[in-house]
């Protein structure tokens, strides 16, 4: 543990359950916030709805960011697409300028997956809470590395060269601090706009599937709590929650 310099307490691991689930119980063991938990390699590295997140040792990034939170003092709303846009950030200063994002939590180049965002809650959203931000990022992972069910990529297959993943925790830290501070003074509304220019399906058919559900409609851009609106048949329509899931129709 040590002190980055942003002022978060910082833990470097080689081996993790899952830093998300490692920074929960730091946390509750009353280690200060805002926490950084980084680890080489996750046995269980958590993706939405109990997917796993493939995590091979040393080869990418596995970063989690632990805060302390007032619930009613902090707008929670939007916040995983602010993150989003961090990541964006941090990969595009790496070299990766074809990045774009996919609602609510995708990261992509080329319709490939290059990173993702996990972002989970304990305690009570509406008084005192600890939020994780929890960000996988394919840094040096090549194909065959990884048994992962979808296209994806990583920063050194777009870059053609290994890269460096001091450099990107470093990066990837004051994107967060930046767009985390503009998060809470001004809400994600702020950020809107920002998002909706980097949104890889604004305006395109898509198939929102929530459970059983399927939902076909076409992509109007998110509003100002970072809720999908679709055009459902000629009727604008405004979708929130963890267990949705888009795709191109
Ligand atoms: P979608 O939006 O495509 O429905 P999701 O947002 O539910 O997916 P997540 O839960 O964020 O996906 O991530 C888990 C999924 O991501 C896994 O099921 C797997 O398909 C894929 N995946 C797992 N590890 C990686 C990785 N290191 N890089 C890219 N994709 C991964």
């Amino acid at each position: 543990a040590g002190a980055s310099g942003l002022g978060w307490s910082v833990c470097l691991s080689e081996s993790l359950d899952s830093t998300n689930a490692e920074v929960l119980r730091q946390l509750s063991n009353g280690v200060s916030a805002p926490l950084l938990v980084v680890a080489e390699t996750q046995s269980s590295g958590r993706g939405r709805r109990g997917r796993l997140w493939a995590s091979p040792f040393a080869e990418n990034l596995y970063y989690s960011l632990g805060l302390r939170i007032e619930g009613g003092a902090y707008p929670l709303e939007g916040l995983s697409l602010s993150v989003g846009l961090a990541v964006l950030r941090a990969l595009r200063e790496a070299g990766c300028v074809a990045v774009g994002l996919k609602w609510p939590n995708d990261v992509l180049v080329s319709g490939r997956k290059i990173a993702g965002v996990l972002l989970e809650l304990s305690g009570d959203p509406a008084g005192s809470c600890q939020v994780v931000i929890g960000i996988g990022v394919n840094a040096n992972m090549l194909p065959g590395r990884a048994d992962i069910d979808q296209p994806w990529t990583s920063l050194r297959q777009e870059l053609g060269s290994v890269v460096d993943r001091t450099a990107l925790v470093l990066g990837l830290s004051r994107w967060l601090q930046h767009y985390l501070d503009v998060h809470r003074d001004r809400g994600f509304s702020a950020l809107r706009d920002e998002w909706q220019a980097v949104h890889l399906w604004q305006g395109r058919e898509v198939v929102l599937s929530a459970g059983p559900q399927q939902i076909e409609g076409v992509v109007l851009g998110v509003d100002g709590l970072g809720a999908l609106r679709l055009d459902v048949a000629g009727e604008e329509r405004s979708f929130s929650g963890g267990e949705l899931s888009l795709r191109l129709r």
